[in-house]
């Protein structure tokens, strides 16, 4: 049986060029970044060549890139850094981000609610997933310490207007100081990444989502911006992230952002080709099936489907049992189907939430793939429509 991968926006692959970059520093090159000594030296000097090409992806100064372990860690650092410093300048702070933020923001929101005492208002959504500029500028108050919003959606694609956002926060930032955040993990393949068009402060960045590594990613930090760290220790990563850097995958982080901005328009091209064909022969074939959220300004690679009356659950579980590979709601969030917040805050009905897919499509689909999946599909919503 031919397996076929259509979950992109929960991994990719390891790119072959990104592996090779990688290689050397596991085995051969392998001293210690922070040992005055030659192989010491030589490690230094493999994260700093990392760390200047990621900086060059971004348009912006090495010493603002810090490396963490994931994405994850890095939204982490972000909200609860800056929220940390904020509140040590003033009692209470409040924080604006959105319903339909990935998990690793939410959380550390959470916290920040219930044990740091701060207030987070969580804007709604359009239909089509979209923040509204103007929504953030009402929500904006004098103890605003921090606005974090998405650059692009994990479960339904939307690419939030982040330059209009830092427009409107600029403005606000006259009077008050107000540092913008972007999750950009999803983003990374498709969209352009110079901070200062994007005008944000802090940038979050993550490597398996970009044909490089798992458990590592980075936080673009503005000059300025000031952030607590999280893990205290040796004072590596400019004193934002203790721990010896995990060099390989540091080195495979940066090849994989340089190759993502080298091969953007290609890629995004050759994604949205695909997903364009797949949902139109999905929607022609199978009665009654949608697209949730918006088309325009969509990441490249997403469709999520609406199978009305299909239990998502049941058929995931026989389309693997088929070879394919899809997901709903949140691959990252655990593999429970849990009720997704996203698809809930663009308005479908929890039955409609929990009859939807999420196909990701990546470098190494192609359209055989999707017609092989196409027929089973047909095949199998049948069996899984409940009448
Ligand atoms: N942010 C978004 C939008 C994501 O899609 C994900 C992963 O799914 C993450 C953050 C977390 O990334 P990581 O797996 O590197 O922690």
């Amino acid at each position: 049986m031919k397996r076929i991968y259509l979950d992109y926006a929960a991994s990719t692959p390891v790119d072959e060029e990104v592996l090779k970059a990688m290689l050397p520093y596991f085995s051969e090159t392998y001293g210690n970044p922070s040992s005055v000594h030659a192989f010491g030296q030589d490690a230094q000097s493999a994260v700093d060549t990392a760390r200047a090409k990621t900086a060059a992806a971004l348009g912006c100064l090495s010493q603002e890139i810090i490396f963490t372990g994931s994405a994850t860690e890095a939204n982490n650092l972000a909200l609860i850094g800056v929220a940390e410093e904020a509140l040590k300048k003033r009692k209470n702070i409040h924080i604006i981000s959105s319903r339909v933020e990935h998990e690793s923001v939410l959380e550390p929101l959470s916290y920040l609610e219930k044990e740091r005492g701060a207030s987070v208002t969580y804007l709604p959504v359009t239909s089509g997933g979209f923040v509204r500029p103007e929504d953030v500028q009402n929500a904006l108050r004098e103890d605003t310490a921090l606005v974090s919003i998405m650059y692009a959606n994990n479960e339904v694609g939307t690419i939030q207007p982040i330059a209009e956002i830092a427009n409107v926060i600029r403005a606000h930032n006259k009077k008050f100081r107000v540092f913008f955040h972007t999750d950009a993990a999803q983003a990374a393949s498709y969209l352009p990444l110079a901070v200062a068009q994007l005008g944000v402060d802090l940038m979050t960045l993550s490597g398996h989502k970009m044909y490089g590594p798992k458990g590592v990613g980075a936080l673009y930090i503005k000059k300025g911006t000031p952030v607590a760290p999280l893990v205290h220790g040796g004072g590596q990563e400019y004193g934002k992230r203790s721990g010896t850097e995990n060099v390989p995958a540091v080195v495979g982080f940066a090849a994989a952002l340089e190759r993502a901005v080298a091969h953007r328009e290609e890629a995004a091209g050759q994604a949205e080709a695909l997903r364009n064909y797949f949902i139109a022969q999905i929607t022609a074939r199978i009665p009654d099936t949608r697209l949730n959220g918006s088309r325009e300004n969509r990441l490249p690679n997403n469709a999520n489907i609406l199978f009305p009356g299909a239990n998502a659950a049941e058929l995931i579980v026989a389309l693997d049992m088929e070879g394919i590979a899809v997901s709903a709601g949140s691959a990252c969030q655990s593999k429970a189907l849990a009720e997704s917040h996203v698809l809930s805050a663009i308005g479908l009905s929890k039955k409609d939430a929990k009859s939807s897919l999420r196909f990701s499509f990546g470098n190494y689909t192609t359209k055989e793939d999707l017609d092989a999946v196409l027929d089973i599909l047909v095949k199998l919503e049948k069996k899984f429509r409940v009448k």
